[in-house]
């Protein structure tokens, strides 16, 4: 049952043995300051370092440290829906375990929250320290994906506060593969936004390679939109309407006794229907096994062992 007033506080961790100590005590301090009733889920990703054990001293010293834990590594989107789900308070706020999330905001989104909005989305005015190569593809996919789904994303971040109105319309939503950022905007109730500069991760490493990264983008594109089963028909188009323009061409040759000469044109074609294609047949293959994933309806997480809730 939702306490009222009662913020809850999701942190989904994985490997995160270093942090779990400073992040709960940095975030009580400035709740107890700010006389903000709270609790701590810390939600464990299937960690293989001392993740949980931590969770678990925190728990049995303070009533407000919860902890979840996964059977095994289920991703960051199941996490947060894990603690969703458990969460007791009136609101909720999702913020990264490293603090790169800065927690010195938190009594300014509760107050936002108390002022009757639905929805407090922290922005990135800035993405923080990181390489230019993974800035221009996480800036590539949000340009992608705000195209795609209609809503602007290019600052979004998993730093949210959600009223217990939005988490209730999440938790229903019987996806496999929910995309947390954007679902949290589809779901609508009246939001607002707060800027925030994304720090500098001082303790572990963070969890995405470029390869994690590029499967997250695919698949978050994929559970949102179906457009790029719409580019196929648009390409099919697109070759339709230059064979037409080849075909009377090569007519032209044929009548005019010249037939042999579009040989290249002909090993062109050959190639670019074939990729295309092949390509296209990949886009389909991938919404299949979607779909197939979907379908078998499996949890998106299993949970082991939980303290404290
Ligand atoms: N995380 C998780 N499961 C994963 C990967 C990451 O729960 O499979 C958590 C991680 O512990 C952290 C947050 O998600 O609290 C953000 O991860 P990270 O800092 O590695 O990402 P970055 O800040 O580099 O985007
Ligand atoms: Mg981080």
């Amino acid at each position: 049952m939702p306490v009222e007033e009662k913020l809850s506080i999701i942190i989904p961790s994985y490997n995160e043995q270093d942090n779990i100590q400073r992040t709960f005590h940095t975030i009580c301090e400035i709740l107890t300051a700010n006389q903000i009733p709270f609790e701590i889920i810390f939600v464990d990703d299937g960690s293989k370092d001392l993740t949980y054990v931590r969770i678990q001293e925190l728990s049995s010293q303070h009533t407000q440290a919860k902890g979840i834990s996964f059977s095994r590594n289920f991703g960051k989107e199941a996490a947060i829906f894990a603690g969703l789900e458990v969460a007791e308070g009136a609101c909720c706020l999702i913020m990264d375990c490293d603090l790169q999330h800065p927690a010195s905001l938190i009594p300014e989104m509760y107050r936002l929250w108390k002022e009757g909005f639905e929805v407090v989305e922290g922005v990135k005015s800035s993405r923080g320290k990181e390489n230019p190569l993974h800035t221009l593809c996480a800036k590539t996919f949000y340009r992608i994906i705000s195209k795609v789904t209609a809503i602007d994303m290019s600052q979004a971040s998993d730093f949210k506060l959600l009223d217990r109105k939005a988490v209730d319309a999440l938790l229903i939503m019987p996806e496999r593969a929910p995309f947390f950022r954007a679902l949290s905007s589809w779901v609508g109730f009246k939001t607002t936004t707060l800027p925030f500069e994304v720090q500098d991760r001082e303790i572990g490493a963070s969890k995405w390679s470029l390869w994690s990264l590029i499967r997250y983008a695919i698949r978050n594109i994929t559970s949102f939109s179906s457009a790029p089963l719409q580019l196929i028909s648009l390409l099919g188009w697109i070759m339709f309407f230059a064979s037409i323009v080849l075909g009377v061409q090569s007519l032209y040759q044929y009548f005019s006794g010249n037939a042999l000469e579009g040989f290249t044109t002909v090993i062109l074609l050959q190639l670019v229907i074939g990729s295309v294609l092949m390509i296209s047949l990949g886009f389909i293959g991938h919404y299949i096994s979607r779909i197939y994933d979907e379908i078998k309806a499996r949890p998106r997480y299993i949970i082991s062992k939980r303290c404290g809730c």
